[in-house]
C-alpha cells in the first residue's frame, strides 16, 4: 500500500505458471479457471462501468485452500482481490489486471444455527437471505436487509458494511456481527471479535467491518439472530413535494419514534417502480414515504397511529395503512425492486450512494434536480430517508457520446455536494474505485495517513485488493480537488462544514 510497494507491482510481470505449479496439489485443478471464456464472468460487479479482465480466477473449497492461495500469492508478490456474489455496486471486487480473482462462493455452508446464544456460524459465500431462511423455523432472522439480499454474499456483506431498509432500527453489518475469521496475508488465521458483548483489547472487529477485502480474506462468520416481531405494518404517505416529504422525516425522528423501515421516493423513481410492480403508489405525489412499525400488535397499533398523526400535521395528501402481510409486501417491492426497475426506463443507469444529514434532504434533492439540467442527464432519487443514505439512480445511455463520462461527473457532483452538507461519499456501497477521488474531498491528508497505516499493519505488500478504496496523495493531486474545508464549493447557499 506504500508508494513504493505500489510500483512494484504495476511494474513487475506476473508470474502465473509459477502460481499456478507452486499451489500443486493444494488446490484442485478444476479450482483454477484461466480460459477468457470462464474468466470473462468476473470481469466487473454490479458496477459494470469499470471492467478488468482477471488473468486468472481461483474457486476455493475450503479454508486451507485459502491459505495456500495466499501464502503463493504473498511469495509471488501477486496482487488478490477477493468477491462474494459480485453484487458490489462500487468496482470493489473488480479485478485486478495483474492479480487474481479469489471468488468464495463454494463456501455457502451453514454450519451452525445456536438457539441457546441466537446465533448463526456460517462460511463466507453464505447468501444473506438463506441465513433469516435457515433461523426462520426458530422464529429468528438475520437483521440486515439489503435490496441484494438474495444474491449476496455474508462476506461481501462484511466487507461493505452493508445497509438495508431495516438497519435504521436494527443497525448495519458491525451491529450484527459478533466474530470473524480471517486468513491473513501472511497465511495466518485470525479471529476477531467474540461472542461476548464486548471484546478486550482494540476493537478490530469494527474497524475490519467494512474494510472492502482490503486487509484479509473472510472464512467463517458469526452474527446475531433476533426474534421475528409478531406484527408488522407499513404506512405509504404521499407529499405535495420532497421537502414536505425531507420535514415529515425528521419529524417522525424528533417525536422519539424509530421506525422498523423509513424510506423515501420521489416522483420520477415512483413512476419508474409502479408500472413494474403494480404497488398502486400515487402518481400524483411529488414523494412517497413508506414508514414501517413492527413489534406486537399493539405496539404496532400505537406506533402507527403515532405516525400517521406526525404524517398529517407535517401535509401528507394521501395515506395508507398496509391491511395484510401481503399488502405489506407489495409496498415494500416497489422499493426494494427500484434498481431493476430503472433498467427498464433506460439504456443504463448508475446507482450513487451517499450520506446526508436528514434535515438537508429536500435542499439537496432540489440541488440534484438542478445538476439534471447541467450535466443533461435525468435522475431518479430512491433513498433510506430515515438514515440520510441517498441512492441518486442517473440514467444514462453508454452507447451515446460523451454519456458515461457525464453520468461519471454527476455522480461526483453529487457525492461532492454530500461532504459539502457534512454528509459522507458512502452510506452502504463503499467507497470501492468508484468513490476513490471523492475520498480526496473527505479526507484530509493525515486522516488518509492513519488509513494507510492501518492497512499496511494487515497488509504491509500491499496486494490485497490493491488501488481501492484510498486514495494516494499523488492521486488527489491530480484529482484536483482536496478536502472541501479549503476546497471550490458548488451550492454556496448550502451549509458548509
Ligand atoms: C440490485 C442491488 C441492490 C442493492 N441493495 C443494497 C442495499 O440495500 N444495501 C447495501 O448495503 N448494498 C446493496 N447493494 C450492494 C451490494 O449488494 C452489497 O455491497 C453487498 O454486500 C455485496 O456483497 P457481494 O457478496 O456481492 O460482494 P462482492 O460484490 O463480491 O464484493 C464486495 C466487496 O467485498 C469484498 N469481499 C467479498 N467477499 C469477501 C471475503 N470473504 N473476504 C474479504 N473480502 C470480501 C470484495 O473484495 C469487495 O471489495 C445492492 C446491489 C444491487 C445489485
Amino acid at each position: 500500500m506504500n508508494q513504493t510497494a505500489m510500483s512494484a507491482l504495476a511494474t513487475q510481470v506476473p508470474d502465473f505458471a509459477g502460481l499456478i505449479a507452486r499451489l500443486g496439489d493444494a488446490v484442485p485443478k478444476h479450482c483454477i479457471l484461466s480460459k477468457i471464456e470462464d474468466t470473462r464472468p468476473y470481469e466487473c460487479d454490479g458496477l459494470s462501468l469499470y471492467r478488468t479482465l482477471p488473468p486468472v480466477v481461483i474457486l476455493p473449497e475450503n479454508e486451507a485452500q485459502i491459505i495456500a492461495v495466499l501464502q503463493a500469492c504473498k511469495a509471488f508478490n501477486i496482487p488478490i482481490v477477493a468477491r462474494g456474489a459480485g453484487t458490489g455496486l462500487s468496482g470493489g471486487a473488480m479485478p485486478h489486471a495483474q492479480g487474481i480473482l479469489l471468488g468464495l462462493a463454494k463456501l455457502n455452508r451453514i454450519q451452525k444455527i445456536d438457539l441457546d446464544t441466537a446465533t448463526a456460524v456460517v462460511q463466507p459465500g453464505v447468501r444473506n437471505l438463506a441465513i433469516s431462511e435457515a433461523a426462520e423455523p426458530y422464529g429468528l432472522y438475520y437483521a440486515p436487509d439489503p435490496s441484494s439480499q438474495i444474491a449476496c454474499s455474508i462476506g461481501g456483506n462484511i466487507a461493505e458494511n452493508s445497509g438495508g431498509v431495516h438497519c435504521l432500527k436494527y443497525g448495519l453489518t458491525v451491529h450484527n456481527v459478533l466474530k470473524v475469521r480471517v486468513v491473513t496475508i501472511d497465511g495466518d488465521v485470525i479471529e476477531l471479535g467474540s461472542q461476548a458483548p464486548d471484546s478486550p483489547g482494540l476493537e478490530l472487529l469494527a474497524a475490519f467491518i467494512g474494510s472492502e477485502g482490503m486487509l484479509g480474506v473472510v472464512t467463517e462468520v458469526t452474527v446475531k439472530l433476533i426474534p421475528k416481531p409478531a406484527s408488522a405494518r407499513v404506512i405509504m404517505a404521499s407529499f405535495a413535494s420532497v421537502e414536505t416529504a425531507g420535514q415529515a422525516v425528521t419529524n417522525i425522528i424528533a417525536t422519539g419514534i424509530i421506525p422498523a423501515g423509513l424510506e423515501m421516493m420521489d416522483k420520477r423513481a415512483v413512476h419508474m417502480v409502479e408500472p413494474f410492480v403494480k404497488a398502486g403508489y400515487d402518481l400524483e405525489a411529488e414523494a412517497i414515504l413508506l414508514c414501517e412499525s413492527d413489534g406486537t400488535e399493539a405496539e404496532v397499533e400505537d406506533e402507527i397511529q403515532r405516525m400517521l398523526a406526525v404524517f398529517e400535521q407535517a401535509g401528507a395528501t394521501r395515506l395508507q395503512v398496509s391491511t395484510s402481510e401481503q399488502e405489506r409486501l407489495i409496498f415494500w417491492a416497489g422499493r426494494k425492486n427500484a434498481f431493476p426497475a430503472a433498467g427498464r426506463v433506460s439504456p443504463d443507469y448508475y446507482c450513487m450512494d451517499g450520506t446526508i444529514p436528514r434535515r438537508h434532504l429536500g435542499r439537496v434533492l432540489r440541488a440534484i434536480e438542478e445538476m439534471e439540467d447541467e450535466f443533461n442527464l435525468r435522475c431518479a432519487n430512491v433513498f433510506h430517508a430515515g438514515d440520510g443514505n441517498l441512492h441518486p439512480l442517473i440514467m444514462f445511455d453508454s452507447n451515446q457520446p460523451n454519456e458515461v463520462e457525464r453520468a461519471e461527473k454527476f455522480g461526483a457532483a453529487i457525492l461532492e455536494l454530500c461532504v459539502q452538507v457534512g454528509g459522507t461519499v458512502t452510506g452502504e456501497h463503499g467507497v470501492g474505485i468508484e468513490k476513490i477521488n471523492q475520498m480526496c474531498v473527505q479526507f484530509t491528508r493525515e486522516e488518509l495517513d492513519f488509513f494507510c497505516a492501518f492497512k499496511r499493519a494487515f497488509d504491509p505488500y500491499g496486494l490485497l485488493n490493491p488501488d481501492k478504496v484510498i486514495p494516494t496523495l499523488v492521486r488527489c493531486a491530480e484529482y484536483g480537488k482536496m478536502h472541501v474545508h479549503g476546497g471550490a464549493i458548488r451550492f454556496p447557499e448550502l451549509p458548509r462544514f
